[in-house]
């Protein structure tokens, strides 16, 4: 039986090959019609066979090309019309843009075949791509999505590429970055003050310069990286001069799996995951034996690593090294350098070349960073490749579009349209200058690119934040999210779940209600709010940030709060590095309570322990102090040990942990001649231990049984596997972030989630 069918399909569905897809697929069940690109999606109308349209409809999802993501598909019967053929019609651009935009991918299998075939006229061309592959949010000016609006726009293409971009069986049918060596960009290598080097092919001269020891910024997606041979201490350790950054560890790149096993310890997942084409930054144990330098990533048992994502890299990785530091090319703490003049001016003392090219970056990405944590892949940062993928929400926001700024550090914000929210990429900590130009920058961005204008802003409690300001000055309705409660959010979110929990989030700071900076927080709560049921007991700390910055501080805190007259000898013989004088002004910060915030932070926790065990008294980057620390909990292999710790319930039924007691147990142990990695081990074991006895009493009291866990701290894998094997061993359901980072780069999801809750509420 003859029969015809509109078919519309919403999705990722342009500038992905859906439509030579869908043409295909017609033509081989011998459907008639036409496949149209409309703003909200991919329309189709098919005729034939009743079995034929069936068979069409079903294969729509399950064989689509890589980049495809379909989400909704509607089919309504029409009257059959007695087309005889199936073909691609133009657009028509009118009406609503919802259509999704894809975020960058890496060179797929068949431009890697084509870039390294001699007889292919796109042989060793720097910027091949095709639908499944190339640059696609960071070239992006605007929608729709195509090359007009896009930083291609420039270069016109050439009648071959004009043909294949034409032909709808062709692979770069509409592939709108395509280009070849006749009529897209060029590389050129430029010297530190941005004259051209003369040079044949400037990759392999960069090559022959990479090899040298030299360093060379290169531009890559979202920006600049500063690169150097990663197998020679001399490089590194010059590129670490000039970076002027000490211990962060460097993020390598490595041509493939097999180089990545010869010096890291890959799991399947890892393997999976370094393969994927978002091609994030896999954090993975160090192989022993592996010929790396120290320098690259010392003090910890980790490397950073990358396959190559782009031709350039691929190109660049045939030189005669095993591994190249690949960091992003800024000073510690600015954002990554993307434009040609913005490189030439911040890298010129960095770098010794630049190896750039005229295709420009429109918006800055900086790599995502993720690690293999209990079997699945998390992130650190969720950026290139990434962005803007949205997470669908539980809520539907149609007419209730929020913009959620975040927090502070680690920034990432949220836009929201229906059920989706759209995570921008990382702008970093938005008290540097360039980083809140960056975040105003991916507000204006966001907004045209989803073609959304927000009714609702939502923000953080802390009042001076840049991005709270930024809400308050918005002149929208403003809803501000507890810290912890949008980090326990966030969770609830990516899960699609609206009940009740026990959220257990534990981080470095967040504002809290009554006056004192939480980060180790219990909370009763769903997206409507939250009670806090349980915390680690609060303790001073002197001097605020400079506490942060200086664990050795934290480790004096602690040591009076379990020794008390005791701590002054103790700390003396523990952290000779902090002086009698330094330990005289905290004491008189504590006792004056002068600049003295009371936190109950489990980051500053791990902070003391870290510099009580002499492992790390100063952080020199972010969380440097308990990643150390970790590190060497590892090592001290299947040590089940814990410390006792006293819980105590207050009238309210409020749980307040007295984490003291596990400093004590620790540094009685460690002082009696236990090792420092057995101590770590223990340490961390005993926080795991008391975090499920808490979740234990709430359970017993509010018969939850689900416990989400979120906040920065739980990107500590060994914390985090602990702590989730013990829950599940009292038969807890245990939640985690999997699609955001668990830090605060998924704050804003969380703040999204609530906020689109309360506004559904109204
Ligand atoms: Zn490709
Ligand atoms: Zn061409
Ligand atoms: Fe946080």
């Amino acid at each position: 039986m003859m029969r015809r069918a509109a078919v519309t399909v919403q999705g990722m569905v342009q500038g992905v090959g859906f439509r030579p897809f869908v043409h295909g697929l017609a033509t081989r069940l011998h459907l008639a019609g036409f496949v149209r690109n409309e703003p909200h999606g991919v329309e189709i109308e098919v005729e034939g066979s009743s079995s034929a349209v069936d068979a069409f409809v079903a294969q729509l999802k399950t064989s689509a090309p890589p980049l495809v993501r379909v989400q909704e598909v509607w089919v309504h019967e029409m009257r059959v019309a007695g087309d005889k053929t199936f073909e691609i019609r133009t657009s028509v651009r009118a009406g609503e843009r919802t259509v999704l935009i894809a975020p960058d991918q890496a060179t797929c299998e068949d431009c890697l075949r084509e870039l390294h075939d001699p007889r292919d006229r796109r042989y060793r061309y720097p910027f091949i791509n095709c639908t499944n592959c190339g640059p696609r949010y960071t070239i992006i000016r605007d929608v729709p999505y195509d090359r007009a609006n896009t930083t291609m726009a420039e270069f016109e293409m050439c009648p071959r590429c004009r043909a294949e971009y034409e032909d709808p069986t062709n692979r770069r049918f509409h592939a709108e970055p395509t280009c070849c060596p006749v009529c897209g960009p060029r590389v050129e290598l430029l010297d530190a003050d941005g004259k051209r080097i003369a040079c044949a092919d400037p990759i392999e001269e960069a090559i022959h310069l990479l090899s040298l020891g030299r360093i060379v910024a290169v531009k890559g997606l979202g920006g600049f990286h500063l690169a150097c041979d990663a197998t020679h201490a001399a490089p590194v350790r010059l590129l670490r001069r000039r970076k002027q950054r000490d211990l962060k560890p460097f993020a390598i790149m490595v041509r493939n799996t097999q180089a990545a096993e010869r010096i890291c310890e890959v799991s399947d997942e890892e393997r999976a995951a370094l393969v994927r084409p978002e091609r994030p930054i896999l954090l993975m144990k160090k192989r022993s034996g592996h010929d790396i330098p120290d320098e690259v990533a010392p003090r910890s048992n980790s490397f950073g690593v990358m396959l190559p994502y782009t031709p350039i890299h691929a190109l660049l990785m045939e030189g005669p090294f095993e591994a190249l530091v690949m960091t992003s090319g800024n000073l510690t703490d600015e954002p990554i350098a993307f434009t040609n003049e913005e490189a030439l001016d911040r890298l010129r003392n960095l770098a010794d070349c630049f190896l750039t090219h005229n295709r420009a970056i429109h918006i800055r990405t900086d790599d995502s960073v993720a690690r293999v944590i209990a079997g699945r892949q998390r992130f650190l940062r969720r950026s290139r490749g990434y962005a803007p993928f949205p997470v669908t929400l539980p809520v539907d926001t149609a007419g209730r579009e929020i913009l959620a700024v975040g927090p502070e550090l680690s920034a990432t914000l949220c836009l929201t349209r229906g059920p989706q929210a759209f995570l921008s990429h990382h702008l970093g900590d938005l008290e540097n200058v360039a980083a809140y130009d960056a975040f105003l920058q991916a507000v204006e961005h966001l907004e045209n690119l989803m073609a959304v204008t927000p009714r609702v802003v939502a923000c953080d409690m802390h009042p001076d934040y840049g991005s709270t300001r930024y809400a308050r000055s918005s002149g929208l309705p403003v809803i501000p999210v507890q810290h912890h409660h949008a980090h326990i959010a966030s969770v609830l979110a990516e899960a699609g779940r609206t009940d009740q929990v026990i959220g257990v989030a534990f981080d470095g700071l967040g504002w809290g209600e009554d006056g004192t900076v939480w980060g180790g927080e219990f909370l009763v709560c769903d997206l409507a709010g939250y009670q806090r049921v349980g915390h680690l007991a609060v303790v001073p700390q002197p001097g605020g940030d400079v506490s942060s910055k200086r664990p050795a501080r934290m480790g004096y805190v602690y040591l009076t709060a379990a020794y008390g007259e005791q701590a002054e000898k103790l700390a003396e013989e523990l952290m000779p590095e902090l002086s009698a004088d330094e330990r005289r002004v905290i004491a008189q910060q504590i006792e004056r309570r002068v600049n003295c915030p009371r936190t109950s932070s489990m980051g500053r926790l791990f902070d003391a322990a870290s510099a009580l065990l002499g492992i790390c008294s100063e952080n020199t980057y972010h969380a440097q102090a308990p990643i150390e620390l970790e590190a060497h909990a590892w090592d001290a292999g299947d040590e089940s040990g814990v410390y006792t710790c006293n819980i105590e319930v207050e009238e309210r039924g409020v749980c307040v942990v007295h984490a003291s007691d596990i400093v004590r147990g620790m540094v009685d142990d460690f002082r009696s001649g236990v090792s420092r990695v057995t101590c770590a081990a223990r340490f961390h074991n005993s926080i795991a231990r008391a975090t499920v006895e808490v979740c234990e009493r709430i359970r017993d009291r509010t018969r939850l049984n689900a416990a989400a866990l979120s906040g920065g701290v739980f990107a500590n894998a060994y914390l985090l596997e602990h702590t989730m094997r013990l829950l599940e061993g009292e038969s807890f359901e245990v939640l985690l972030n999997a699609l955001v980072p668990a830090g605060d780069g998924g704050v804003c999801l969380g703040q999204a989630a609530v906020a689109a809750w309360r506004c559904k509420c109204v």
